[in-house]
């Protein structure tokens, strides 16, 4: 089945906002210095459908960095590349069980760096982007995030900034993963471009649109561009599913049922498979760095659009 008809999302979308306006539950992320400037108040909901239609509610239009959110589709962008096999072969699928920028991770898998979501795997994902250079990476990751968003996406200068003043944290775990071989280029150039393609600027529809190019087969259901393959699409999604939330990825399929990816400012996409694309921003996280709001907004959405794909009806 498709979603209910136009008026009926619309009113859910706001619905889904108003109901958990209120909560004030969670903390904004502070180990980015910058990000603990953010205005915890902000809250915006989008639902984007597979044929193009929008739904807003709230901050959807306020932009913020994208962070973890990145890692789905420059994973994306690599198993285009590369392809199924080698991509779960060098990345990884399964679960930590541990926080995303767990070193104990790597250390008790042998150095593989487990899956694309948690930093260890995004780190490897970036290094393996197409280009001779870092800079060639770089922009080979902006214009494949912009063709998923339908627009230009910019660089945030003062996250970036921020984030590369102090992610002593991350260059370790990329010196870690080179000390196993498990990297093929710098690795602290790598880190460099991780930085800055988890600095790109967007906001609730964005994300919304760049779901429901997930979920629409690779084809951005707004600027009708084909931007990766249905099977890109299809393995993305069951990594989101199994990691998106990190640690708390079973609990989120067990509630909300559907592949979600979360970043530290507060951002968290979710994805309908054939049907939509969520987008959902609120800066207050809960303890493994997701949006609060967003999976309350999400999960509510999840519910009365009979969204979970593991419900028989
Ligand atoms: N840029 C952040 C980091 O590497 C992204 C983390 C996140 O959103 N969970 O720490």
């Amino acid at each position: 089945g498709s979603l209910p008809g136009w008026e009926q999302v619309d009113s859910l979308v706001v619905a889904s906002h108003t109901r958990n306006r209120a909560c004030q539950d969670g903390a904004v992320a502070d180990y980015i210095p910058v990000l603990a400037q953010a205005d915890p108040e902000l809250f915006g909901v989008c639902v984007v459908e597979v044929d193009g239609g929008v739904h807003l509610a709230g901050d959807a239009d306020v932009e913020f960095s994208i962070q973890s959110i990145s890692k789905a589709f420059v994973y994306a962008l690599v198993c285009e590349e590369f392809g199924h096999a080698a991509v779960a072969d060098l990345v990884g699928v399964n679960n930590t069980g541990l926080a995303f920028n767990s070193v104990i991770a790597i250390e008790l898998n042998d150095g593989h760096p487990m899956n694309p979501m948690v930093n260890a795997g995004a780190l490897a994902t970036t290094a393996l982007m197409p280009g001779a250079t870092p800079d060639e990476q770089w922009n080979a990751i902006r214009k494949g995030l912009s063709a998923f968003a339908g627009r230009e996406l910019e660089l945030d200068q003062e996250v970036y900034r921020s984030e590369a003043a102090t992610n002593t944290r991350n260059r370790a775990i990329a010196r870690l993963l080179e000390s196993y071989g498990r990297i093929n280029r710098d690795p602290l150039e790598a880190v460099d471009v991780y930085t800055k393609q988890c600095s790109l600027r967007v906001s609730a529809r964005d994300l919304a649109i760049m779901g429901a190019t997930l979920a629409d087969g690779g084809v951005n259901p707004v600027t009708g561009q084909s931007v990766v393959s249905a099977e890109v699409c299809r393995d993305t999604l069951a990594i989101l599913a199994a990691n998106g939330l990190y640690e708390r990825s079973g609990e989120w399929l067990f509630e909300i049922g559907l592949p979600g990816k979360s970043g530290v400012s507060g951002g968290l996409l979710t994805v309908s498979p054939g049907k939509a694309g969520i987008g959902a921003f609120s800066p207050r996280l809960d303890p493994a760095g997701n949006s609060v709001r967003g999976q309350q907004a999400t999960a509510y959405l999840s519910r009365v659009l009979g969204l979970n794909i593991f419900a028989s009806q």
